[in-house]
């Protein structure tokens, strides 16, 4: 047996799971734990992803109908108190603000002074702020729909934080829209959910499923909520993007009301929906190896590494040369509507540091030019997709055009594979038993490893839920849509269902 080679991070993911994630971002660059406890940096690299990710997604609201307006960071305690529910799922982590400067304390420091009459809730969620514009702009069903989005930075005071996945403060989007009828905000709120569901695929090639998420797992105030859930390859679960319809209850609470079409004055209906930088671990998760980041093209900050081999000026000049003829042939190209971005890298590095800097950066191709490759007028590609080890020679002149089109093959790859790893460890169990033991480690060193989904049929019951819950930490991820009617038994009590669940552990 030839010896396991060795893998550009350590721990790999079937080692250490979790430290393997936190490895890749470190060696992807691209965010940090800052001294402020629970808050990350991002870095370069990292929040590039992220404006790639805006860039989509603000493409897609636009075509929606959306726009794009900014609240205020600071929240009254007074808005947040009028929706009962939505105090009691944010009050447990809310950062608030209760002074408004600084004075000495008279042993050569400050403290805090001037107290507020009213607190200010620093926003973990705008719902409530919000809401007391829309009050205002919104008089008549003249006036309706109102559909807004807001990029903004929120603060969920948590106590375990992990650089994407949990953090203190985080970036997201949050649409909040205003309608007429009940119809059109649940409407609008499944809508929403197939902009996620499209944009996880088409960009984030991740897969994922559609659902509702149960009573007990739903957004504090909202009516309904459906989520997008994708599989890491630990198997779990990651939620990477809600949709809720809020009916009455926000617009009862903000005072939202307008005239309707009798004349009559009448609260409105409302919505509200986000992605937040999650979705970023969801990508590194998704999708990396254990020689670093894999990132789809279509989000990647850049997309081909051009990394000229030289020994001396004579070879330098010629290299470089041919390499600069290549960055310049890329002006200009695209894969659909998104730019192709080179990197030029002739930093004074070994060839070999340099490349591996890419590849744990996971740029989707790397071009090597070598004095060898200059004379025979072609160059070594390599696919960030595919083991470090494939290359391929290609000719000068088809350079451009094997590049673009196997970009578009890298990301149609990496979805596939993540769907065909999603659906490999997705089993419909129906003994309880069997469920059991689908979720107990297999590795005493991995206790987080497990199964994977487990579609099962549940009686309905918040118990049942609870219990499992309890026992295994497993949650029901959502109940998924387009399933047919189904006769079964309650994986928990055994009572009778008409459908499957998805259960999994989650992030
Ligand atoms: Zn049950």
């Amino acid at each position: 047996m030839s010896k396991k080679e060795r893998t550009a991070i350590q721990p790999t993911r079937e080692e250490n799971y979790a430290e393997w994630f936190q490895q890749v971002v470190r060696a992807a660059d691209l965010a940090e734990n800052s001294e402020v406890r629970g808050c990350m940096v991002i870095k370069p690299w990292g929040y590039a992803i992220w404006e790639n990710i805006q860039k989509a997604l603000n493409e897609m609201f636009r075509e929606t109908g959306h726009r794009n307006a900014y609240f205020p960071i600071f929240i009254p305690k007074s808005y947040f108190e009028k929706e009962a529910e939505h105090v009691e799922g944010f009050a447990k982590e809310c950062a608030v603000v209760t002074h408004s400067k600084l004075e000495e304390d008279g042993k050569g420091g400050l403290k805090p002074a001037g107290e507020l009459t009213e607190a200010y809730i620093v926003r973990p969620t705008s719902e409530t702020i919000i809401g007391a514009s829309f009050a205002k702009w919104v008089n008549s069903y003249r006036d309706l729909p109102l559909l807004i989005n807001q990029w903004a930075n929120v603060v969920r005071w948590e106590m375990r934080t992990r650089l994407f996945l949990r953090t203190t403060e985080f970036l997201w989007q949050e649409g909040h829209t205003v309608h007429e009828t009940s119809e059109e905000a649940m409407e609008e709120t499944l809508q929403m959910l197939e902009v996620y569901a499209r944009f996880a695929s088409e960009f984030l090639a991740i897969p994922v499923i559609k659902g509702e998420k149960t009573e007990g797992e739903k957004f504090p105030g909202a009516v309904n909520t459906y989520s997008i859930e994708a599989m890491m390859q630990d198997k779990k679960a990651l939620q990477s993007g809600t949709s809720h319809f809020l009916g009455q209850n926000f617009a009862t609470a903000s005072g939202i009301r307008f005239q309707n079409r009798e004349g009559e004055f009448q609260h409105a209906w409302t919505t509200s929906w986000g992605v937040s930088t999650r979705l970023i671990g969801a990508l590194i998760m998704a999708h990396s190896d254990d020689d670093g980041l894999v990132l789809p093209p279509k989000i990647a900050p850049s997309h081909i590494a051009i990394v000229p081999i030289y020994r001396d000026d004579a070879e330098r000049e010629v290299v470089m040369a041919m390499a600069n003829r290549i960055v310049e042939s890329f002006k200009g190209a695209r894969i659909d509507d998104v730019r192709v971005y080179t990197e030029l890298d002739n930093r004074d590095l070994t060839s070999s540091e340099r490349n591996w800097y890419w590849i744990k950066k996971g740029i989707p191709l790397r071009i090597e030019i070598g004095p060898r490759d200059v004379a025979s007028n072609s160059v070594m590609i390599a696919r960030r997709d595919l083991g470090p080890r494939e290359k391929q020679s290609v000719e000068m002149e088809n350079v451009v055009d094997y590049c673009l089109k196997t970009l578009g093959e890298i990301q149609k790859n990496i979805y596939e594979r993540a769907l065909k790893f999603r659906q490999e460890n997705t089993v419909k169990i129906d003994s309880k038993d069997e469920f059991y033991a689908f979720y107990t480690p297999k590795n005493a060193e991995q206790p987080e490893i497990h199964g994977g989904f487990a579609l099962s049929h549940w009686c309905g019951c918040p118990d049942c839920e609870e219990k499992i819950k309890d026992d295994l930490k497993v949650t029901i991820r959502c109940i998924p849509f387009n399933q047919d009617e189904e006769d079964g038994n309650c994986i928990n009590c055994g009572a009778q269902s008409k459908r499957r669940v998805v259960f999994a552990k989650s992030y």
